[in-house]
């Protein structure tokens, strides 16, 4: 495989940018990441012409695929050319806020930000404002962005920042607990209830694996919450308008949460964050009310017209039925291929989303039963992670998909999300066709 203009490019990346790129997740590819040219429907070309089935589709906000559908594209430039942004607002927004706040019960009002960052950071902050309270309960293995609050490492009151230059203190205010866990966050809400502002939960685990809740784990969360006077707060910057389709996982589980943070699908592919949730909540933010919150960018007009243009076509045609058919076909292909290959390698997912993930003990080794209960049972594809279970990052394995793994994908033309715990997302561009070459090249290096 050709890979010297990726190779040149990141040479010259490296001394410009930290690592040769724009964000850290994309520096945990070896030897070097290959450089995008442009999509094509379901894959991806590189700087050298080399073309691969892509699974990672911009890390989920493509639910569509790369070529935008005829009726966004034009969307995006009428509103290109209609001069870019103001800093005053534009109809566009107020017709995507009313389609959201249409499909998603729980969303009354909506605040669209930049990305899914902002929007941890401003829903957080609101439910602090609004109860009064400082302390937030997150989900150990949860990934809200590199949001200061939540990018925690450790267990329960026991947390410190995950990254340096996050001040001690910050950490002071979060409580992480394991997910699935009914008892460790009833145990939280003995100890701390009436400290916590609130719950902030992603409906699917999808940055640790993929893992899916246990029966009833968001109501008792709801329950505590409702019981206690602080916030549930449901992070679907991937699962919004994804797990669940327009109703989002909330629809699919049946859950109605006091705020929501949106991201990813929700700017068709453009920069993009969103806070929605209950007005009575919703309207402390200023100038209604007097929580900060601001962005130059926020609600740009081009964001809001894919976003937009994207949900209106999910809509109207068949998107969800195609795109979780195939992640079906992939599980299912996935899990066939495992049982036959490599039996100590398990196979997540939902819906549009898929994952094989590599566990140092197998399911064997689960007796047929997961401690922590999630639906995935005998296939738990993260038993040696589990905090339910104390167990930790198998780093060797991390290690393994970034320089075994991934390469020989890579070197099959199929291109996978660059670390082990991201999810893999199915869309509308993607073919059978897509499947069977993917399947047939987990086969081979597996
Ligand atoms: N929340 C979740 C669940 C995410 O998966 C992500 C990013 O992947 C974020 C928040 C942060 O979003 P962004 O990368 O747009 O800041």
């Amino acid at each position: 495989m050709n890979e010297e203009n990726s190779r040149n490019l990141y040479d010259r990346a490296l001394s410009v940018m930290p690592g040769g790129v724009n964000s850290s997740v994309r520096a945990a590819i070896e030897p070097y990441p290959f450089f995008v040219e442009r999509g094509d429907g379901g894959h991806v070309v590189d700087a050298d012409g080399n073309r691969y089935v892509d699974w990672v589709m911009g890390l989920g906000p493509l639910l569509l695929g790369h070529d935008l559908p005829q009726p966004v594209e034009s969307a995006v430039q009428k509103h290109a050319s209609n001069g870019p942004m103001f800093g005053a607002p534009t109809p566009i927004e107020v017709e995507h806020a009313e389609f959201v706040t249409r499909h998603v019960p729980s969303v009354e009002m909506i605040r669209f930000v930049n990305s899914g960052t902002e929007a941890t950071v401003s829903a957080v902050r609101l439910a602090r404002a609004y109860t009064g309270r400082d302390k937030v309960v997150v989900m150990q293995g949860s990934y809200h962005g590199a949001n200061d609050s939540t990018l925690v490492e450790g267990e329960g009151t026991h947390v410190s920042p995950s990254s340096p230059g996050i001040p001690d203190d910050f950490a002071e205010h979060t409580i992480a607990v394991p997910f699935n866990d009914h008892e460790a966050a009833q145990h939280v809400f003995e100890e701390h209830g009436d400290d916590i502002a609130c719950v902030l939960v992603e409906p699917v685990l999808a940055n640790y694996g993929i893992v899916t809740p246990a029966d009833e784990y968001h109501e008792t969360l709801s329950d505590l919450c409702d019981d206690h006077g602080s916030l549930l707060v449901f992070d679907e910057v991937i699962t919004g308008f994804r797990v669940g389709g327009l109703q989002c996982a909330q629809g699919e589980f049946g859950i109605d949460p006091d705020l929501t943070t949106f991201g990813k699908i929700i700017g068709g592919g453009f920069p993009v964050g969103a806070i929605g949730g209950k007005a009575e909540v919703m309207r402390n933010f200023t100038p209604s009310g007097d929580v900060f919150q601001a962005g130059t960018f926020s609600g740009h007009p081009v964001t809001m017209a894919a976003g937009l243009e994207t949900l209106k076509f999910a809509a109207e045609n068949d998107v969800y039925d195609h795109v979780n058919s195939l992640g079906e076909q992939l599980r299912r292909g996935l899990t066939e291929i495992c049982a036959d290959q490599a039996p100590e390698y398990t196979v997540a997912g939902l819906d549009s989303l898929f994952k094989v993930i590599f566990t140092r003990d197998g399911p064997d080794d689960l007796d047929g039963q997961c401690e922590a209960g999630c639906r995935q049972r005998t296939a738990c594809p993260r038993y040696e992670y589990c905090p339910k279970n104390g167990g930790d990052v198998a780093a060797g394995e991390t290690d393994r998909w970034r320089r075994v793994f991934w390469p020989q994908m890579k070197e099959q033309g199929i291109f996978l999300s660059q670390n082990q715990f991201e999810s893999q997302f199915v869309s509308y561009a993607h073919t059978e066709e897509d499947v069977e070459e993917t399947l047939e090249a987990y086969k081979e290096a597996l």
